[in-house]
């Protein structure tokens, strides 16, 4: 194993977390994502203490860097409809209520389709929202992730992001997760410019609050917006940017998370193995 490299990726959570860990020890991972609850929304499972339990041993037995949860895709805090903010509070208040059964770890989430209210207005009910959901209290730090900017997304450039977090009243508690298809739609050159791109970050949002890679290739160019994820060398930014970026000394040390559409967790074993092999740190 790599040193500093923490690499995994999507697991299903519906056999609960210790089965989620032996899945990742067994495909060569060290970290893992996975769902808060059903992507399509709904009502979570009840958590079984014992099982969180279990899964922070073999954490603690393989060294595994920190998790990336993930919220449903369809919360959205900054819905034109009421209905759909409500959703978003209630499943933000009981994830991270939840989160607490796993400490010190990172809820991921997207910041939401302002649906044509406008950014501005968008970025006021996101953190709106956190401020209202987070607590001094939690050991969970939330995560923005950036956006390809595929129709009103708010977060597909960082100064959006910037944004959001100047509003976050507990900023030790906030970061922000990069996707590397997310950000190359977005029309951040890391192909090109991948030094260029983190300084540019490191001016609009600060490199300290970078504190997870989703690791995707893209199936459209740079600036398409279009949000569709390649395995990786099967897209426009290839293994070469992505190997890059995994070797890349100021994310040294990142969760990184594959979030490839690979068909089973023996295409992500493969995935992991190749890109292992091909990182220098
Ligand atoms: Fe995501
Ligand atoms: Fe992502
Ligand atoms: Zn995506």
């Amino acid at each position: 194993m790599k040193r500093d490299l923490h690499i995994g990726c999507h697991l299903s959570a519906t056999k609960g977390f210790a089965a989620m860990g032996k899945d990742a020890v067994k495909i060569g991972a060290n970290t893992f994502a996975f769902f808060t609850r059903n992507p399509r929304g709904g009502k979570a499972k009840e958590i079984d203490p014992e099982d969180a339990r279990a899964l922070l041993e073999i954490m603690e037995k393989e060294g595994f860097g920190k998790l990336v949860a993930h919220a449903p895709y369809t919360l959205n805090p900054c819905s034109a409809t009421e209905k759909t903010r409500e959703f978003a509070k209630m499943a933000m208040t009981d994830d991270l209520a939840r989160m607490e059964y796993l400490p010190g770890n990172y809820y991921n989430f997207h910041p939401g389709s302002h649906v044509g209210q406008g950014a501005e207005k968008g970025i006021e009910m996101i953190a709106g929202l956190l401020n209202e959901v987070m607590s001094p209290e939690q050991t969970t730090t939330v995560l923005l992730e950036t956006m390809a900017g595929k129709g009103s997304e708010v977060g597909g450039n960082f100064e959006e992001i910037a944004a959001i977090i100047d509003k976050v009243e507990l900023k030790e508690k906030i970061g922000v997760c990069l996707d590397t298809c997310h950000v190359s739609d977005g029309g951040y050159d890391i192909i090109g410019d991948l030094d260029g791109v983190l300084a540019e970050f490191d001016r609009i949002i600060g490199l300290e609050k970078l504190k997870a890679l989703h690791i995707n290739d893209s199936k459209n160019p740079m600036g398409a917006r279009k949000d569709r994820h390649a395995c990786i060398g099967e897209g426009y930014l290839g293994k070469e940017t992505i190997v890059k970026v995994l070797s890349h000394p100021k994310l040294a040390g990142l969760p990184c998370i594959l979030e490839t559409p690979q068909e089973d967790l023996e295409g992500y074993g493969r995935e992991i193995e190749m890109l292992k092999g091909a990182v220098e740190l």
